[in-house]
């Protein structure tokens, strides 16, 4: 039996029927359906925002974010993340300047983030990566002294709250993704969150090529909305997300329980008034007996599938031609050479839990 690095979460295959049924009725399977609308309501109050849009991926829906902010120049980011972030840049014909990392959660390093602003940086776009949650405080301050806009990527986010305070709540905008393998799913999907209540017809424009009434195009929009049966996924799904975000805190759990303490491996510490949604287990291989890629082999031969994630940097992809030099950010260099992120989803047994830290542990 194979263990995988994730298994997406669904409903009972009854409860989505019954979810989908009516559809064969109204034969409105998209544009901003009775769905689409329920489930933006829904997860305005789940996140923590009053202004919301779903779009048909998380990708999208951060390149429309940039684009809704009209950005120019450069856009401060990290390259420890999904390749998504700095493709959602560049094809927005912005520039990365790409910001070190910190050791401790491997969000953006607060203290290289002021030296990287010039006259021509319009944003910040920084990433929870695995729900670790940036120092959101620093970023604001920054952010106003200096008058950029921030667009979080909390993709890893879904759920978390930060001092009692949904994580759709902070920045100018957050962009989050429902695609199968995130915490929350509506097999693929996305949505943004925003500060500004104003933006909500620009951003509902540009999701459907652009188009503002049925006789007027005001914006160069793409196709990026969410379709009814990603919808009904999202509605069932959403059901069940505090129990399945707990289900994932015990398993979290067991992996410390087996692994803290021991040397030369390196777990990312809870942070304070931080409530988790124990999306990822990254583990840090660092002066242990076996290095990052045995560990991953060893696992492998065992049939347990871990994942090199973030490996490689984002700055130092092919598609990139050398644009970009790694050696700017080493923080971030370091820690892709010495991750990994072991099996996490909500049905994983503490068995094999218990197993695979035996085999790391030889
Ligand atoms: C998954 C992910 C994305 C992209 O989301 P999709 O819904 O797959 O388009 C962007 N950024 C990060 C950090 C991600 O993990």
């Amino acid at each position: 039996m194979i263990v995988p690095v994730t298994r997406t979460s669904m409903p009972d295959l009854e409860e989505y029927i019954a979810e989908i049924k009516d559809l064969w009725e109204s034969r409105w399977l998209t544009n901003m359906g009775v769905k689409h609308d329920r489930l933006e309501v829904q997860l305005a109050e789940y996140l923590d925002s009053s202004n919301i849009s779903l779009f048909t991926n998380g990708h999208l829906a951060l390149e429309t974010a940039i684009a809704a902010f009209n950005l120019s120049g450069e856009v401060i980011t990290t390259p420890f993340t999904f390749v998504s972030t700095t493709h959602a840049i560049v094809r927005n014909g912005l520039k990365p300047v790409f910001c070190d990392i910190n050791e401790e959660n491997y969000t953006i390093n607060i203290d290289n983030l002021e030296s990287l602003i010039t006259e021509r940086t319009s944003a910040i776009i920084p990433v929870h990566v695995y729900g670790n949650i940036c120092n959101v405080d620093e970023i604001e301050r920054i952010a106003s002294k200096y008058n950029l806009r921030v667009i979080y990527d909390a993709a890893h986010a879904f759920g978390v709250k930060v001092n009692d305070r949904g994580i759709g709540s902070f920045g100018d905008a957050s962009m989050f993704s429902f695609h199968a393998t995130k915490v929350f799913n509506t097999i693929e999907g996305g949505a943004l969150t925003f500060s500004n209540s104003e933006l909500i017809s620009k951003l509902n424009a540009l999701k459907n090529f652009g188009i503002t009434s049925q006789e007027t195009v005001d914006f160069i929009g793409g196709n990026s909305k969410m379709n009814e049966f990603q919808a009904a996924m999202g509605l069932c799904n959403l059901r069940y997300i505090d129990v399945e975000i707990m289900k994932r805190k015990a398993i979290v759990e067991r992996y410390v329980e087996n692994l803290a303490g021991i040397p030369g491996i390196k777990l990312v510490q809870p942070q304070i008034g931080v409530k988790g949604n124990y999306s990822y287990f990254p583990v840090v291989f660092d002066g242990y007996k076996l290095k990052r890629d045995e560990v991953f082999e060893l696992l492998k031969e065992n049939n347990i599938i871990a994942r090199k994630y973030f490996y490689p940097l984002t700055s130092s992809f092919e598609c990139y031609n050398g644009m970009f030099n790694t050696d700017e950010t080493p923080i971030a260099k370091y820690i892709a050479d010495r991750i990994l992120t072991l099996p996490l989803y909500a049905d994983l047994e503490f068995e094999n839990v218990d197993r695979i830290c035996r085999i790391i542990k030889g």
